[in-house]
């Protein structure tokens, strides 16, 4: 296990931030931490990388125990954390070789320009930090998050305020460092999930109220499975909602119609179309979207 969270408690003062919040993380996964602001998310990822205190519960990195041995932790964890706290004034190359011998990296050089090349700063590398665009910071981010070559990734809301295309980049940058490490990203895009992240799990009032793959929690929370289908001509409204396990059906436009069922019902319908003489053109599940199920389960 890369990370290992046991009914972790935060209280600040008199409010409490996370409240028995237990889940673990395997090596290799990129895992969404999904929820809206207030929920929780920073105070779990600041724990996780030693910078906060627990007030109750265990958590381990890599088999480290943050409380225990934080050295240990630290090394193997790359942090960005959500306001990407730089160092306007300094020169990209220059901030990167001083967080680079914060970490006793010894081919400091080469090492630097190693992770430039990564996460493409070769461009900007000689500008200094306030010079660069608000995406070109995040990549210096992930640049200092990632210069140990740490096992896991925490990742704190790293889109957040940049344009479209700088979100698709940073994305990208995310997914493909993703492929050699654990990564544990919060958001609260829920499309966020869906793009990057083999797994979801939500978070809300300092509770998690879902812990699936994203496909999965996509599909489980659906009460009622819904198809669109395209007939090659005319139906019968009423026969289409005769067919056994059909809840409701509703006409699109022409022979477009949506099939609300408790089952799945498209073999059934394939069947349907045969014995009223038309064909099927087009027929497909409709996925229900993270954001419907987020809604309903944070609701
Ligand atoms: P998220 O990152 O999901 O938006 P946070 O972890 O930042 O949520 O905050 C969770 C809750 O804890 C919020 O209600 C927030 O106001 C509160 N909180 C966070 N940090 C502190 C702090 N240092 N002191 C007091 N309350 C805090
Ligand atoms: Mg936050």
């Amino acid at each position: 296990m890369s990370i290992e969270v046991k009914e972790v408690s935060k209280i600040y003062g008199s409010q409490k931030a996370l409240n028995e919040v237990s889940f673990s993380i395997k090596k290799g996964e990129i895992v969404g931490f999904l929820g809206p602001n207030g929920a929780g998310k920073s105070t779990m990822m600041k724990i996780i990388t030693c910078f906060l205190p627990q007030s109750k519960g265990e958590v381990k990195v890599c088999g480290f125990d943050v409380s225990e041995d934080p050295m240990e932790v630290k090394k193997r964890v790359g942090y960005l954390p959500e306001h990407n706290p730089l160092y306007l004034d300094m020169y990209v190359r220059e901030y990167l070789g001083f967080i680079a011998g914060l970490h006793g990296i010894k081919n400091k050089k080469e090492r630097v320009a190693e992770i430039v090349k990564q996460v493409g700063l070769q461009v900007e590398q000689h500008k200094p930090i306030g010079a660069l665009s608000k995406g070109y910071r995040q990549r210096v981010g992930l640049a200092q998050a990632l210069i140990h070559d740490p096992e896991v990734l925490i990742l704190d809301e790293p889109t957040t305020g940049l344009d479209p295309n700088q979100i698709v980049e940073i994305r990208n940058l995310i997914k493909s460092v993703g492929k050699s490490k654990t990564v544990m990203m919060s958001t609260h895009i829920m499309q966020e999930v869906e793009a990057v992240c083999d797994r979801v799990i939500i978070v809300n009032k300092g509770n998690i109220v879902a812990d699936d793959s994203s496909q999965n929690i996509a599909v489980d929370s659906s009460k009622e499975l819904v198809i669109k289908v395209e007939f090659g001509g005319a139906i019968n409204q009423n026969e289409l909602n005769a067919i056994s396990g059909v809840t409701k059906v509703q006409q699109v436009e022409g022979s477009v119609w949506l099939i609300a069922a408790t089952e799945d019902v498209r073999d059934a319908v394939f069947k349907f179309s045969v014995a009223n003489e038309t064909s099927v053109l087009e027929m497909q599940k409709v996925e229900q979207s993270l954001e419907d199920v987020f809604k309903s389960l944070t609701a």
